[in-house]
């Protein structure tokens, strides 16, 4: 084989694999085409549909769309620009976007800057509820709000705009509607009489009507929402508040009464505000709608009724008429006045300024200090000191100026008037059938109030009122001092009768002492004997009651046993009723009942009862005392079969001096008081006492209901009471009678010689510490109403004497009260007996002395 074939070989295997890689690479190639084709109808199918999305976009949408190139020219509109612009999408497309989209501003039809040409020179969106409008091919306007946007490929170069605007003409017209119904609101709203607000939802306040700019002088706007707040009073700002935001929240009714202060008067009016929720069909508060009313009138007018009421509920409780006057006056300010002053007669005919009260306490002083330093001259033609002249009011709606510098005496006075911003008065005159005793006198100041003529009756009624009260008082303090003087003659009367009576007794008991004596002088002893002892009785009750007015007497509280009081009450009452021959029956329980109780005081109620009853009925009548208990009381019940008492007379029969028939002639009848010491007494006790009958010839039932005593604690023995009824025999002594009465001093000293003492008399201080020098008495007996020098000073120098400090000193007095107990005590006395002496206790006495 030569050289060429295996060059041929070579070159045709060359080829042959040439051939294959083209082939293949063919292949390759034709698959790529495939796939190319594939997938640019892929992409194809996919743009097709997107664009059919755009477009099915633009032509559904509500909104007008159109689109330009970056010359601004138009490359697309869909169906809805189509219609607002009344150009067709071929007649637009390549049109300059002005003359497609012609517009105009909407408040004043100004030129405007057509959006989509701006955010394709600026590059950004552009636009949105610009209230512009759109002039369409035929000339129709419209209200639009539009915006643009720049359109960009991946690079952010702008290759043109979409431009959407939307017709909202309807929209505006609803807007203008709901503008209009709301002037229309508010010109109603300003043609009604009263202040008118509304407020959001939130509360907060977004309109007033013209009466609330008359009222507060404000311009509109100038505080805002809280315009209410210069102008409410201080003290109501809180509660409005509170109140308010309360309702807002809650959506109640808003309704509470404030004061406004009124730009006129400088005073405060009160108003009554009130807002109501409005709510729209789903309930939903949508608005709140106030008013402001002005109640002032009808406010003040209830403020002065209550007032009147009050002062009128004030004058009927008669207290002493200086308190009731500041009571008035106080009751006066706010209600009726800002401040008032009451100015009174005295004695002298000077007048006294007994009460200023004043809403701003600092300003009480200002009034004083100008009464002070300007006392009203009586010649005054205006105010108190007139009123006072004529008897008549002096009132004045409004002081003119020039009047109060024609009042005032100087500049000074009239610059401390000026302080208390005087405004309207009445001084109306305080003035009954005789006097006139004074001038009540009100007055406005701060808030702004005026009088008027129903306010000046109102004033004049009260005043006359007052006047009657202050009479009533002063006739009521006359009536208390008489009284006052009888109880202190009556005290006095029964002192001074008390004092003859221990003279009486002790030459009764001389006659007695002389031995058997003629019958006609026994009989003639005897009735004396009784008719002193009976008239030491009535004395007896008279000084009792006399100090129980007076709070002067003290019970001396014991823990003692009812029976014994009983006891004691029916021996000493004995006598009356076996006189009259009555029948008592006596029922005591046979448990003991122990009370706390005054012995002596308890059994004279007892006895009382009991003589009452034997006094009040005809002879042989029977008497019941019952004694019951009742849980932690004890009754003693006293019934007879006497003349009974009226019906109309039982809640009577305790007071003082009270007698059912005051004719009823039996020696035994009494003053009137002893059924007023059975009250007092019991009462004393903290029980009570009550009178039954069935009338007149039915008899009569007194019931005493007393504490029983707290179970008893184991009690000492008793020594005082161990001693009672020991037969003392009297060791003889050199004695000293000291009294002023002679013949009280001259008869017990006769009495106690008889009894075997040695006895000296004297009748005045200085002779009592003479004698007693000279005499060297182991015992003196002392009265303490002494002339000269008073039995307690006669006492202290006595005790100073030679041997004096161990002498007996006994005080001898018509006053037995705890009080001159402690007061001879101190004065250095050993015992204190009461006049008139009891011969048993003075011999108890002087059997107990030593001698010295
Ligand atoms: P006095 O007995 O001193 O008049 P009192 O205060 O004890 O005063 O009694 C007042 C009046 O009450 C008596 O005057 C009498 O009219 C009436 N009275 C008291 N107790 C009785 C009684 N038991 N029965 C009828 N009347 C009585």
């Amino acid at each position: 084989m030569g050289q060429n074939d295996e060059e041929e070989r070579l070159l045709r295997s060359v080829a042959l694999r040439n051939a294959q890689s083209i082939l293949v690479a063919r292949q390759r190639a034709e698959e790529d085409l495939v796939r190319a084709k594939d997938a640019l109808e892929r992409k194809t199918r996919e743009l097709a549909h997107s664009l059919a999305v755009v477009r099915a976009t633009l032509s559904s949408i509500g909104d007008g769309v159109i689109t330009t190139d970056v010359e601004g020219r138009i490359t697309a509109l869909n169906p809805v620009a189509a219609l607002l612009t009344g150009w067709s999408e071929e007649e637009a497309r390549g049109e300059p976007l002005d003359r497609v989209f012609r517009i105009v501003g909407g408040d004043g039809r100004h030129p405007v800057e057509n959006p989509a040409l701006k955010s394709l020179r600026e590059g950004r969106v552009v636009g949105l509820a610009n209230h512009t409008i759109l002039i369409a091919k035929d000339g129709t306007e419209r209200a639009i709000d539009d915006s643009a946007a720049p359109i960009e490929d991946e690079q952010g170069q702008v290759l043109g705009v979409v431009l959407i605007f939307r017709d909202v003409s309807a929209r505006r017209k609803d807007e203008e509607r709901l503008r209009q119904s709301e002037a229309q609101f508010r010109r109603l709203a300003d043609a009604l009489p009263h202040i008118v607000w509304t407020a959001r939802p939130d509360g907060f306040i977004d309109h007033y009507n013209e009466r609330w700019y008359e009222f507060t002088g404000f311009s509109r706007g100038e505080y805002g929402d809280e315009s209410w707040k210069p102008i409410l009073h201080p003290e109501d700002v809180q509660r409005c508040l509170d109140t308010y935001y309360g309702c807002v929240l809650s959506g109640d009714l808003y309704r509470i009464e404030y004061r406004f202060k009124d730009r006129r008067t400088g005073g405060y009016r009160w108003f009554l505000g009130q807002a109501y929720p409005v709510r729209d069909e789903q309930g939903r508060i949508v608005r709140w709608f106030g008013t402001c009313t002005d109640i002032d009138v009808t406010k003040r007018a209830e403020q002065s009724s209550r007032f009147l009421a009050d002062a009128s509920a004030t004058l009927a409780e008669l207290a002493d008429y200086e308190s009731t006057l500041h009571k008035v006056a106080s009751l006066a300010v706010p209600a009726f006045a800002d401040w008032c002053t009451v100015d009174v007669r005295e004695a002298g005919g000077s007048m006294r300024r007994l009460a200023v009260v004043h809403a701003d306490p600092s300003k009480v002083q200002l009034v004083h200090e100008i009464f002070r330093r300007y006392p009203p001259k009586p010649s005054a033609t205006h105010g108190v000191m007139k009123v006072m002249r004529t008897g008549e009011s002096d009132w004045m709606a409004r002081i003119p100026e020039p009047l109060l510098a024609a009042l005032t005496k100087d500049e000074e006075h009239l610059r401390l008037v000026h302080e208390l911003e005087l405004g309207s008065y009445i001084c109306a005159p305080l003035k009954s059938r005789t006097t006139t005793h004074g001038v009540l006198t009100f007055a406005t100041a701060e808030s702004g109030r005026t009088y008027d003529a129903a306010d000046l009756v109102a004033a004049e009624d009260l005043a006359h009122r007052t006047a009657i009260a202050i009479e009533n008082a002063k006739l009521l303090g006359a009536l208390q001092e008489s009284d006052r003087r009888k109880d202190e003659f009556l005290a006095m009367l029964a002192h001074e009768l008390r004092n003859p009576l221990a003279p009486i007794r002790n030459a009764v008991e001389i006659f007695r002492a002389q031995g058997p004596p003629v019958p006609e002088l026994q009989w003639a002893t005897e009735v004396i004997d009784r008719q002193v002892y009976q008239m030491n009785r009535l004395v007896d009750d008279l000084l009792d009651v006399s100090r129980i007015t007076w709070g002067k007497i003290e019970l001396r509280k014991e823990r003692v046993e009812l029976a014994t009081i009983v006891q004691s009450a029916v021996e000493a009452s004995r006598p009356l009723i076996e006189k009259w021959g009555h029948e008592l029956t006596v029922t005591i329980p046979p448990q003991p009942i122990e009370l706390e109780a005054d012995l002596t005081r308890l059994s004279q109620v007892i006895a009382n009862l009991l003589n009452n009853s034997a006094k009040y009925m005809d002879q042989a009548g029977r008497i019941w005392l019952t004694v019951e208990r009742e849980g932690g009381h004890v009754l003693i019940r006293v019934e007879d079969t006497g003349i009974g008492i009226p019906d109309e007379m039982l809640h009577r029969i305790f007071d003082m001096f009270t007698q059912v028939d005051h004719s009823l002639e039996r020696s035994e009848g009494g003053l009137g008081i002893g059924l007023t010491l059975v009250q007092r007494l019991v009462e004393m006790h903290r029980g009570t006492v009550e009178a039954h009958s069935e009338g007149p010839g039915k008899g009569s039932e007194f019931v005493v209901r007393l504490p029983v005593a707290a179970a008893a604690a184991s009690r000492a023995p008793d020594g005082a009471a161990s001693d009672v009824g020991k037969v003392v025999t009297p060791a003889l002594r050199r004695i000293l009678v000291v009294d002023d009465n002679w013949d009280a001093a001259d008869s017990l000293g006769m009495l106690l010689r008889m009894m075997g003492h040695e006895v000296h008399t004297a009748h005045d201080g200085p002779e009592a510490v003479g004698a007693a020098a000279v005499f060297r008495p182991d015992v003196v007996l002392l009265d303490i109403g002494l002339p000269k020098l008073n039995g307690y000073e006669v006492a202290r120098r006595i005790r100073k004497l030679e041997g004096g400090a161990g002498l007996m000193l006994i005080a001898l007095t018509g006053w037995g009260q705890e009080e001159d107990r402690r007061r001879s005590k101190e004065a250095g006395f050993d015992h204190h007996l009461t006049k008139p002496v009891e011969l048993a206790d003075l011999q108890g006495l002087l059997a107990g002395s030593e001698p010295s």
